[in-house]
């Protein structure tokens, strides 16, 4: 399978409106970070992504996105959710599988009321067929396994994708991850996690804090995402080389970027 970071930015996206600072005016492309999200492409033709982001309409006309399976929701933060309405022309032929917890689908039926009712309100709206998730979803050869993290106080997923005997885990937005939720990864391919900024933060793991835990994984190939503008791609590339040298790190550990291309394995 493939794999392609549609953004790697937190909620605020980068640069951020009315921001002067170093990496919000950096000529670097990879210092610009839409709201995270993930394209999964199967080797037998299957489509999907994680999370609908406000620029989910920029990131699937510059992917090449032409149809999707389904759709798997981390939770149902803004910057995670709110490009719902823009998957229209992805289900004209039929209603969407759209994946969520219990508690998320719930925040998405309150959201998109207008999605959920007969009553036509003029325009368009999304067709979805709203399935809840409790175990591992089957899309064609791919295996989508919810993965319980902890966001601050919230309960959310991460996902993790198998194909044949691959596998890979995107996390975002997380502050904690349960050792059960650990049992459940073994040792994937790669990992993309999320990772704010260096300093602490109460809902989301530091740079420190997502490479540590996604090394405990014993995965061979690191990827950050969900990154603030604290710091440069390349001040992030550094902080990843300084971890693989006090870690004794020998995989690949570096920021993610919009449009980076991951093949597994
Ligand atoms: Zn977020
Ligand atoms: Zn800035
Ligand atoms: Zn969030």
């Amino acid at each position: 399978m493939n794999l392609r970071i549609l953004g790697s930015g937190t909620s605020h996206g980068i640069p951020v409106i009315a921001c002067a600072c170093g990496v919000c005016c950096s000529a670097d492309l990879r210092d610009r970070r839409m709201r995270s999200s993930l394209y999964i492409r199967g080797a037998s033709g299957e489509r999907a992504v994680i999370d609908t982001g406000p620029e989910f309409r920029l990131q699937a006309v510059q992917a090449g996105i032409t149809r999707l399976d389904g759709i798997f929701l981390t939770h149902a933060h803004a910057d995670h959710l709110h490009g719902l309405d823009d998957i229209r022309p992805l289900c004209r032929d039929q209603p969407m599988p759209v994946y969520a917890a219990p508690n998320i689908m719930e925040e998405v039926r309150e959201r998109f009321s207008y999605i959920f009712k007969d009553t036509q309100i003029g325009g368009g709206k999304p067709r979805i067929a709203p399935i809840i998730v409790s175990g591992p979803v089957r899309i064609g050869h791919l295996i989508f396994t919810p993965i319980p993290v902890k966001h601050g106080v919230l309960d959310i997923l991460g996902w993790k994708i198998t194909e044949g005997t691959a596998s890979a885990a995107y996390i975002t937005d997380t502050s904690g991850i349960p050792a059960s939720s650990f049992r459940l990864l073994e040792r994937p391919e790669a990992v993309i996690i999320g990772a704010l900024r260096n300093r602490p933060h109460e809902t989301h793991f530091s740079f420190e804090e997502a490479l540590s835990a996604a090394a405990q994984t014993e995965t061979g190939r690191i990827y950050l995402t969900h990154i603030c503008h604290d710091h440069s791609h390349q001040e992030i590339e550094a902080f990843c080389r300084r971890f693989r040298h006090d870690r004794g790190f020998t995989g690949i550990a570096q920021p993610a970027y919009d449009g980076l291309e991951l093949p597994i394995p």
